[in-house]
């Protein structure tokens, strides 16, 4: 009988100094999973991403996290203002990195989401808030179908 050896560990992606300065900026605790969370999320590009979708790319990147630290991870960075959350319909939750003006097309089939220039959807008329209350943001959101 061969002797087993311990599964190979891939390495974790590294902290990169973005995140590490994101998590800083806003006064959360750099803890080893928050880092590699940030790590994947903020990139190059902005990108609207699901718990799941998250925490499945973390697991084929070596980050050893479940799906509950996930979504709690993303409500803390969603707390601190580091990502804006988008509720598509009730079942769907969607983090955005852009945290910029802008609206979105959903693609009903597949679920992907189109970031739309804040600038170039105008909604005229919306009514005064309840009283007791006041407007903090109107989101747009288009609903498109593949042809
Ligand atoms: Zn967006």
């Amino acid at each position: 009988m061969p002797v087993v050896k311990s599964r190979k560990q891939i390495p974790a992606p590294k902290a990169t100094p973005e995140a590490m300065a994101k998590l800083r900026h806003v006064g959360l605790r750099p803890t080893r999973q928050r880092l590699a969370l940030a790590g994947l999320l903020f990139g190059e590009h902005d990108r609207h991403v699901s718990a799941e979708e998250l925490h499945a790319e973390a697991g084929k990147s070596g980050v050893r996290v479940s799906l509950a630290t996930v979504y709690n991870t993303l409500h803390q960075f969603t707390e601190a203002g580091m990502l804006r959350e988008l509720s598509v319909d009730g079942a769907r939750t969607y983090f955005d990195t852009n945290l910029g003006d802008h609206h979105h097309f959903y693609c009903e089939e597949d679920g992907e989401l189109i970031d739309i220039e804040g600038d170039s959807i105008s909604v005229a008329g919306v009514p005064l808030p309840p009283a007791g209350s006041k407007l903090s943001r109107v989101d747009v959101i288009v609903r498109v179908s593949r042809k």
